[in-house]
């Protein structure tokens, strides 16, 4: 354990890239998967099992933590670590990306964004200061500077503006940090899928300094071809020896893609939402086990996964529990799913140490492509 927070690459197998972030609060193994726990819960799921499924890190959502209960409560309470009972390194996201798409009536200026809050309609001015500020009170371990996302697709006038007023809400972000020895800032590139406006985003990060550097912006909309489009180029233009972080990402193909082009991180609150809403990844693609093929099936999910869904119960089970809307249903497919997603990086990070990564993804495209167990 380190009172640092420090970055090192163990190895690395073409751009793809595995090694550890230390903190003061635990190790994240990389590439990681960061579980989204958006109010202070992993939707579904108690913290200790969000752990076993091989989560090193969460992620803590700015936006919806100020509004309710507040990061001033949090605070007096002890800080996020103790309010949710999670020890580990937590992430929060700076406000800026729901803030602009959850926020009613918001107005966007050089100061910040003032919005009426989507809960009970309350006004709230979000800064790049009280951004900063909340996710201290909070206790974040790796904090994230407050930017602004354009919505795809956009003018490149529009992107180029935008890119700017994020960089110089990143110089404002690293001004209100300040000095937080184990405590980490990230920067955050932008500049939409344009290289050039991608390059000078890097560029004004890189002249600023940070911990480590995100790439935001993807995910919205664009689609899977133009993602890779940028990441084919974007994350080589942040430093190497810093952590790289693409967030909001993504399917397990859109993973596998980062993690080849250089990524080390990623969020999503795909596995958990899907969870609930009857939808299950396996090594095999998706299943959806509201199907009627599943109501006599005795088989489990994944006869190869250990998770507590497919150890121990069957597809005719998780459909029946969903037809039924028990809440055991969200329980056992977010587990299964965050499970599946944790193996996934756990391959990964093996494959990249061992040096056939290629043939690793080999392996789990043609997998994906023999699609689902035949019905009985
Ligand atoms: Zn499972």
């Amino acid at each position: 354990m380190t009172a640092r927070f420090e970055f090192k690459l163990a190895a690395t197998d073409g751009r793809a890239r595995t090694g550890a972030i230390s903190t003061p609060r635990g190790q994240i193994r990389t590439p990681a998967f960061m579980p989204v726990g958006t109010a202070a819960t992993v939707k579904a799921m108690l913290p200790e099992s969000v752990a076993a499924t091989g989560a090193d890190i969460l992620l803590g959502n700015t936006y919806h933590l100020m509004l309710r209960p507040t990061a001033e409560r949090i605070a007096a309470l002890g800080g996020l670590h103790k309010f949710m009972n999670w020890p580990g390194p937590i992430l929060t996201d700076s406000g800026g990306f729901q803030v602009m798409s959850l926020a009613d009536l918001r107005k966007l200026t050089e100061e910040g964004v003032a919005f009426r809050s989507h809960i009970d309609g309350s006004r709230h001015m979000l800064t790049p200061e009280r951004s900063i500020e909340i996710q201290a009170l909070l206790g974040s371990d790796i904090v994230m500077c407050f930017d602004e996302c354009p919505a795809l697709p956009a003018t490149d006038k529009a992107v180029a503006e935008s890119m700017e007023l994020s960089m110089r809400w990143a110089r404002r972000s690293k001004e209100a940090f300040g000095e937080r020895p184990g405590h980490a800032l990230f920067g955050i590139q932008q500049g939409g899928v344009t290289r050039e406006l991608r390059g000078a985003s890097a560029d004004k990060l890189v002249e600023i300094g940070f911990d480590g550097y995100a790439i935001g912006g993807l995910a919205v909309g664009e689609g899977q071809e133009a993602m890779f489009g940028v990441l084919d180029y974007a994350p080589d233009m942040l430093p190497e020896g810093k952590p790289r972080y693409l967030m909001g990402v993504g399917k397990p193909d859109d993973i596998v893609g980062a993690v080849a082009r250089g990524v080390d991180m990623m969020d999503c609150v795909l596995p958990s939402r899907s969870g609930r809403t009857g939808q299950a990844w396996t090594r095999r693609g998706q299943v959806n086990i509201k199907n009627a093929r599943h109501a006599d099936d005795p088989r489990p999910l994944d006869e190869d996964c250990t998770c507590p869904a497919c150890r121990s119960y069957s597809r005719a089970y998780l459909h029946h529990v969903f037809r039924a809307q028990e809440m055991i249903s969200g329980m056992l497919l977010t587990w299964h799913n965050l499970h599946y997603y944790q193996q996934l990086m756990a391959e990964m990070r093996a494959a990249i140490a061992r040096g056939d990564f290629g043939a690793w993804q080999a392996q789990f495209h043609a997998q994906r492509a023999e699609g689902d167990i035949e019905p009985l």
